[in-house]
């Protein structure tokens, strides 16, 4: 069908060009295509059986099983599923910790992922914006003054692990530090891995970001750095405090954990599919190279007279925006002042000199 043709073919264009935004695009799914003959769903929680049985659970345990591991869960103390993306693993995340401290105050700082005050609002969640520093990460001296007004109420910090702007990380550990230092003992920390969650383990230094620096959830985003041709994630909770909110329900014979009932039952093979195709080294060399790029790309842009900057150890390359014709040609992510390029495995040099080029024109015909 030509409209097909023609929207592929536009398709095929448009994502040769994106940089903006974090979608890896080296994914070759031809061995999973046979399933999708069926009409998957892993509705309900994916460590009971149910009752439907055209479902992944076992691929999707293993998934889960594989990110416990990776981000140093406590043993025999943790659950998890795959989400839809980042925005659901945040949205369990802050609802667990609801249910468990339903009085409590939520802290973010204000370059959190524009999706979570809606989720705050979904959950009718009291919260406080903190500050934060130039390069994007929270302001500590802000949080820990906040913290001290509102002792009476438990704190629940929403931790960025990359925020979306320029890919900064909130340090756990200080986070867990500032609370110890106050005697609050009744807390809870969630941690927003969406973009860094599945290579900043590979990282040296390692970003305290995860179970054992003190995080009680985790979101991680499946089709940013793994790739995947449709949104998915995993969110990952200590058991303990899951058991306390669960429910039984009769009519899909198992218990309802998860946001969503009826759920996705093809992006857990995906994902399996890559964890099984690429191993812990195979991630860890896709890390060095986004790295890698990142600083070529940064190191291009700053020879071209642009003051483009990175976090240390960021695949994001943030610099003063530029011409809407090139932003919209590049897809690149603006706010205010400043857009970025995310560097992730797919893009090649090829594509960041192509870019480099048309920005260095752009920026000698505003000179002249
Ligand atoms: C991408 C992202 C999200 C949202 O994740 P989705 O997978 O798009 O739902 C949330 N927080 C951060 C920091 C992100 O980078």
């Amino acid at each position: 069908m030509q409209a097909l043709d023609d929207l592929y073919e536009r398709m095929r264009a448009a994502n040769d060009l994106a940089l903006g935004y974090p979608a890896a695009k080296d994914f070759d799914l031809a061995p999973l295509l046979r399933f999708l003959d069926f009409p998957v769903n892993n509705v309900g929680d994916p460590f009971a059986d149910g009752t439907y049985q055209v479902e992944t659970r076992a691929f999707e345990r293993e998934v889960v099983a594989f990110f416990a591991d990776l981000l140093r869960a406590p043993q025999d103390d943790w659950w998890g599923y795959v989400t839809n993306g980042g925005t659901e693993g945040n949205l369990y995340g802050l609802y667990l910790a609801r249910e468990l401290h339903p009085r409590g105050v939520v802290y973010y700082s204000e370059h959190t992922h524009y999706s979570v005050s809606k989720n705050l609002h979904f959950l009718g969640m009291r919260h406080i914006m903190i500050r934060s520093q130039k390069n994007g990460e929270m302001d500590y001296d802000d949080l820990r003054e906040t913290l001290k007004i509102h002792r009476d109420v438990p704190p629940i910090v929403f931790a960025n692990i990359g925020t979306t702007m320029t890919e900064a990380r909130d340090d756990i550990r200080k986070i867990r530090e500032i609370m110890d230092s106050l005697a609050i003992r009744e807390r809870y920390i969630h941690s927003d891995a969406a973009l860094c969650g599945a290579y900043a383990p590979f990282l040296d230094p390692r970003p305290p970001f995860d179970f054992e620096d003190g995080a009680d959830s985790i979101s991680i985003s499946g089709h940013k750095f793994l790739g995947c041709p449709m949104p998915t994630g995993v969110v990952l909770a200590r058991k303990h405090n899951v058991t306390r909110i669960a429910r039984s329900i009769d009519y899909i014979g198992t218990l309802d954990t998860t946001i969503s009932g009826s759920r996705n039952g093809f992006t857990p093979l995906v994902l399996w599919h890559r964890i099984k195709e690429l191993g812990r080294k195979g991630i860890r060399e896709r890390a060095r190279r986004s790295l890698e790029l990142a600083a070529y790309a940064q190191a291009q842009l700053n020879g071209a007279g642009i003051p483009a900057w990175r976090n240390p150890n960021a695949i994001t390359v943030v610099f003063p925006t530029v011409v809407e014709p090139l932003r919209r040609k590049w897809q690149l992510a603006t706010q205010g002042e400043i857009s970025h390029l995310i560097v992730m495995p797919g893009i090649g040099k090829e594509q960041i000199d192509a870019f480099v080029e048309d920005v260095r024109a752009a920026h000698h015909r505003s000179l002249a």
